[in-house]
C-alpha cells in the first residue's frame, strides 16, 4: 500500500531543508497537496527563523509536558536538543486528505517507520564528509564546535541509510530534486 506520509532524513548540511523546499514548490504549483510539518523543538530559534513557521519553539518544560501527555508522534534528542513531531497536526493533515512530509533525524525516523510500515522513508546523504564540513562552513550558522558535533552525528547518521526505503546522494541539487519528486509523485501518490 502507498502511504501518504513522507519520511525525509538527512545529516545537517546535505541539502535536505533546499531540496524539500524545491520539492514543495513544484508540487504547489502543479496542485499536489502536499504539506511540511512544523516539529516542536527546545532548541533556540536561528535568525531570521519564525516560531510557529520553522519550529515551535519550547522550553524544555514544555516540552516534557507534552511528552507526559503524549502529545508526539516520536520525538529524540537531537544535538542536545529536544525535537518532536505533533500528533495532532498530522492526523488533521492526513484527515483532510493532505499528504504530510515529516522532516526529522534517523532515531524518529525509525519510531514512525515501526507505527506506519508503509510510509516511504527516504534518506539523503551529502556527497562526502568533507562537502558535508564545506556546506556547514559556508553557510555560516554554527559555530566551530557545534559543527564538529554535527560531523560525528552525521557520520553515525549515514550508518543508518539502509533502514530507509529510498535513498538519495545530493551531489547534484537538481538530479537529488527529480529524484525526491519522483518518489514523491508515483503513481497513485500524485
Ligand atoms: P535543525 O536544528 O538543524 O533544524 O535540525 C536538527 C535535526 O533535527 C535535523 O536532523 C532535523 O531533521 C531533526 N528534526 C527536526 N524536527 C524533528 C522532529 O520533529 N523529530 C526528530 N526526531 N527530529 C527532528
Amino acid at each position: 500500500m502507498l502511504s501518504d506520509l513522507f519520511i525525509v532524513t538527512a545529516p545537517s548540511g546535505a541539502g535536505k531543508t533546499t531540496l524539500i523546499k524545491k520539492a514543495l514548490e513544484y508540487a504547489s504549483n502543479n496542485s499536489k497537496k502536499f504539506v511540511l510539518s512544523i516539529s516542536h523543538t527546545t532548541r533556540k530559534p536561528r535568525d531570521g527563523e519564525q516560531n510557529g513557521e520553522d519550529y515551535v519553539f519550547l522550553t524544555e518544560d514544555e516540552f516534557l509536558n507534552n511528552i507526559k501527555k503524549e502529545e508526539y508522534l516520536e520525538y529524540a534528542i537531537v544535538h542536545g536538543n529536544y525535537y518532536g513531531t505533533p500528533k495532532s497536526e498530522i492526523d488533521q493533515n492526513l484527515s483532510k486528505g493532505l499528504k504530510v512530509i515529516l522532516e526529522i533525524d534517523w532515531q524518529g525516523a525509525l519510531q514512525i517507520m515501526k507505527h506506519y510500515p508503509s510510509a516511504e522513508s527516504i534518506f539523503i546523504s551529502p556527497p562526502s564528509v568533507d562537502e558535508l564540513r564545506k556546506r556547514l562552513t559556508d553557510r555560516g550558522l554554527d559555530s566551530d564546535e557545534v559543527i564538529n558535533r554535527r560531523i560525528e552525528g552525521a557520520q553515525e547518521e549515514m550508518s543508518k541509510s539502509n533502514h530507509f526505503k529510498h535513498q538519495i546522494t545530493n551531489i547534484s541539487l537538481d538530479i537529488a530534486t527529480k529524484n525526491l519528486l519522483n518518489i514523491m509523485f508515483r503513481e497513485n501518490h500524485g
